[in-house]
């Protein structure tokens, strides 16, 4: 399963890019986008909860 993130609904605090930054990046309009789906050693459901809009599905 991939790990996406809704635009619409990405306010672009940038939590995601700050905790786990070898997956999340930043796309245009300062939106969040994944980029990398390497799911080993990383935490990408804790950040996925740290999201306040739940923008990340995993
Ligand atoms: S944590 Fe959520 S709202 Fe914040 S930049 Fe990442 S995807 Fe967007």
């Amino acid at each position: 399963m991939a790990v996406t993130i809704d635009q619409g609904l990405c306010s672009g605090c940038g939590i995601c890019v700050d905790l786990c930054p070898e997956i999340f990046g930043w796309g245009a309009d300062n939106k969040a986008i994944v980029i990398k789906q390497e799911r080993e050693d990383s935490n990408i459901e804790e950040v996925a909860d740290q999201c306040p809009t739940e923008a990340i599905e995993v």
